[in-house]
């Protein structure tokens, strides 16, 4: 079984082939994602050239902002053409820390959300400064595969997360972050994936992240939940091909 990285930008590597190469010596699977049209296209691109590598495609929240509706219909249009390439929609969500226009971004979030729905694949979700509206919102659609990315509400929050049956994502930072590592004490092993959203979130605070080091996130779950490395990625092998439908 491998160790998988749910979530990351490696298109934003100049450096790609080593961080493609780093993360095959270390048995792990890149999942990387798109924010826009350019980098919907690059990930496919990337795919192409390196099958091994699996993707997501979307708008990021700021992007859907920069664009009319009938630019996103298309773009939808776009990924369900593309969906026997892709394992999710992502990068996808709500922020209210970059504009506090939330009603357009809430149109194209619900769109994303529909379309992961009609694939039955993941959305994997970005909250930030708006994680409450993001699960008010997400408990509409009566949807299990939606798994909320580096998630920093509160615990009654993640509480409601693990309740409805999500999931959650446990970035590298997790070393030095109580609040990730908490969500691990309180979460179950059968809800919890790992990701380092490189080139962000080093675990040693440091630039830039990148897929090979997921293994830390695994290592502190393991520790935390006082299981061994290898229980870890297993069932967490498990949760991707539960909800991923890969193996
Ligand atoms: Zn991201």
């Amino acid at each position: 079984m491998e160790y998988i990285d749910i979530h990351s930008h490696i298109k934003m590597e100049n450096n790609l082939d080593s961080v493609i190469k780093n993360a095959h010596e270390k048995n792990v699977v890149i999942t990387t994602v798109g924010v826009d049209k350019k980098s919907n296209r690059k990930c496919l691109e990337i795919k192409t050239k390196n099958p091994e590598v699996q993707i997501c495609l979307g708008i990021y929240p700021k992007h859907v902002l920069e664009i009319t509706e009938e630019e996103l219909d298309s773009e939808i249009e776009f990924i369900r053409k593309n969906k026997n390439k892709i394992v999710g929609i992502s990068e996808v969500g709500l922020d209210l820390f970059e504009s506090e226009e939330i009603e357009k971004q809430k149109r194209g979030f619900g769109k994303f959300v529909n379309l992961a729905k009609e694939l039955d694949i993941p959305v994997i979700v970005h909250s930030r400064k708006a994680e409450e509206i993001a699960i008010n919102f997400l408990e509409n659609f009566e949807y299990k595969k939606i798994i909320m990315h580096c998630f920093s509400g509160n615990f009654k929050l993640i509480q409601r997360i693990i309740d409805n049956g999500w999931s959650l994502s446990i970035p590298t930072n997790v070393v030095h972050s109580e609040h990730f590592q908490k969500i691990i004490s309180i979460c179950p092993l059968e809800q919890l994936f790992c990701e380092t959203d490189s080139p962000y979130l080093h675990p040693a605070k440091k630039f830039p992240n990148e897929p090979a080091n997921v293994v830390r996130s695994y290592e502190k779950i393991a520790e935390i939940k006082k299981l061994s490395l290898e229980e870890v990625r297993d069932k967490i092998g498990e949760n991707w091909e539960r909800i991923f439908g890969k193996s």
